[in-house]
């Protein structure tokens, strides 16, 4: 199966045959109040959510409407921070920073990128300082795990995005991970109007409220599913119930929209990582929606050559055992 057949949502939408979901979360009416529960408004967003997934484009656009009441929702979920799973107990809406040290959404670089997936590229990539994990062999550890960028007003870039339109293919928000920033990824939004497909780059360790609040905002998740046990995960990233949520996370995503999943091989991990997750997707997802690319590009870098196992590159036989392994359980491999 070609890309176009494993994702034809995602390209209708660069073909102006469909919109963005975020264009048409604008067009779909909720009433809201600040002083509203928040299980009343959860409910609502629950069942607005279902007509922009029915929908095939914008109405006008509503005051208040669903992208409103996310991000209302979003900023509630900053107090104690609910947007992954370490579920922080600081308020961030004050300005305290838990275990991802992000305080304001800072952007360390926003260019046309050209070395993602062929489907995707040129990809309009918007880097965020600082993550949810450490992984000990980051090739972006620089920003990841440093103070790096800069604010810029989210209306700055809005206006950024919309002059790409014509030459990108998506936006693509990634990091470190986008995941700390998902408020103001909301804020962005609200001022932009460019019908380009938004894309979830992630490492998936969401909460799922958080998920939710994508749902009706990812047009497409280039997904990262790397350990297949939380032995590894623990080791490698200091993370913890790493299958059980990203697993989780995998599944609502499929519900949501079409992946593009990234499996990063490990050396010496084909056995305890790579076959489990590959036979997991394989039996647990929709794998008509799914396109999976095998990943060679496994370096020694930031803290890796102190780590048994982890100081050396990929070699040819791993990789071909993974990727015939990917290829024979019929994944649609990139
Ligand atoms: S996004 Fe950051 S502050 Fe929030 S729960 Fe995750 S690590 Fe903690």
């Amino acid at each position: 199966m070609n890309a176009k057949e494993a994702l034809p949502r995602y390209f209708r939408i660069f073909d102006g045959k469909e919109s963005p979901y975020y264009l048409i979360c604008k067009g779909v009416p909720v009433s809201l109040s600040s002083d509203s529960d928040s299980d009343v408004l959860w409910k609502e967003h629950e069942e607005k959510v279902r007509e922009v997934r029915s929908a095939k484009g914008p109405s006008k656009v509503a005051n208040p409407n669903l992208l409103d009441l996310k991000l209302e929702l979003g900023r509630r979920l900053l107090n104690p921070c609910r947007l992954c799973e370490r579920k922080c107990n600081v308020d961030r809406l004050a300005g305290e920073a838990g275990y991802c040290r992000v305080k304001e959404s800072n952007v360390t670089s926003k260019f046309v990128h050209w070395g993602e997936e062929p489907e995707l590229i040129p990809s309009y990539t918007i880097f965020f300082s600082r993550c949810t994990f450490e992984c000990i062999f980051c090739q972006n550890w620089d920003i990841s795990q440093r103070d790096r960028g800069h604010h810029i007003p989210p209306e700055n870039l809005a206006s950024s995005i919309e002059g790409m339109l014509g030459g990108v293919r998506n936006v693509n928000w990634v990091g470190g991970d986008p995941t700390p920033n998902l408020v103001y990824i909301l804020e962005v939004l609200e001022s932009c109007n460019a019908s380009l497909p938004q894309v979830w780059n992630s490492n998936m360790y969401l909460t799922e409220k958080a998920m939710s609040l994508l749902d009706g905002i990812t047009d497409l998740y280039l997904s990262d599913f790397k350990y297949g046990n939380d032995s590894c995960a623990g080791r490698l990233s200091r993370v913890t119930r790493y299958f059980e949520v990203v697993s989780r996370n995998h599944k609502i995503a499929n519900e949501q929209c079409e992946i593009v999943l990234r499996h990063l091989v490990m050396p010496n991990h084909i056995e305890c990582c790579t076959k489990p997750i590959l036979k997991w997707i394989s039996e647990n997802l929709d794998i008509s929606r799914i396109r999976v690319n095998v990943m060679d590009q496994y370096r020694p870098q930031y803290k890796a050559r102190d780590f048994e196992g982890m100081d050396r590159r990929l070699s040819s036989k791993e990789f071909n055992t993974a990727y015939h392994f990917a290829e024979d359980l019929g994944l649609n491999v990139i």
